[in-house]
């Protein structure tokens, strides 16, 4: 009997982008943050969004 390939599950993986005074959270999934002024609050937004996917 032929073993199923497990269809991988889509991926989350963040990274912060700077736009102008801006810096913002990024997921590969195309899931965005909110504009921030500082990286400190994008990098949460991101580790929320990366514990909201699960
Ligand atoms: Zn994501």
């Amino acid at each position: 009997m032929a073993q199923q390939e497990e269809i991988t599950p889509l991926e989350h993986r963040t990274t912060t982008v700077e736009q102008g005074p801006f810096c913002l959270a990024r997921c590969i999934c195309g899931w965005r943050g909110p504009a921030r002024r500082a990286r400190s609050l994008a990098r949460t937004d991101a580790e929320n969004h990366l514990t909201a996917a699960r």
